[in-house]
């Protein structure tokens, strides 16, 4: 599979996404492992209001890459989600999430959350 060329987009797609409870209960466990000093600073970085809470400006990347929802993942590959710098990768069906959403990050899940 092709990849898309997120570096340099700082975040251009991240915003609020949905997640189920399962990837909640993983994003806290990442959350917790991470030390304090990392944690304390990927919750301070200056965002722009609709950026996602874990988009790391510092290293332009997802803070919480391994953790990160299905949405995440499949971003860029499906019809409904086509990626702004790379549209012709968006060539899959568009996605039907099989779990219930029990809200958005940056919304319903904030950092006092995790
Ligand atoms: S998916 Fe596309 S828009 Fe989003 S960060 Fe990657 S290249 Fe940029
Ligand atoms: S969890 Fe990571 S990949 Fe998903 S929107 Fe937030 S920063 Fe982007």
């Amino acid at each position: 599979m092709q990849a898309l060329p997120c570096q340099g987009c700082r975040g251009l797609c991240c915003g609020p996404v949905p997640i189920t409870e399962k990837e909640y209960k993983k994003i806290q466990k990442k959350v917790k492992s991470m030390p304090q000093k990392i944690r304390d600073g990927l919750e301070k970085q200056p965002r722009l209001y609709g950026t996602c809470m874990f988009y790391d400006l510092d290293r332009d990347q997802c803070g919480i890459h391994d953790a990160r929802p299905e949405v995440c993942r499949m971003f860029g590959f499906h019809k409904d989600m086509v990626c702004f710098r790379k549209p012709e990768l968006a060539t899959k069906e568009p996605v039907r999430l099989k779990e219930t959403v029990i809200g958005h990050l940056s919304i319903d899940v904030t950092w006092k959350d995790v």
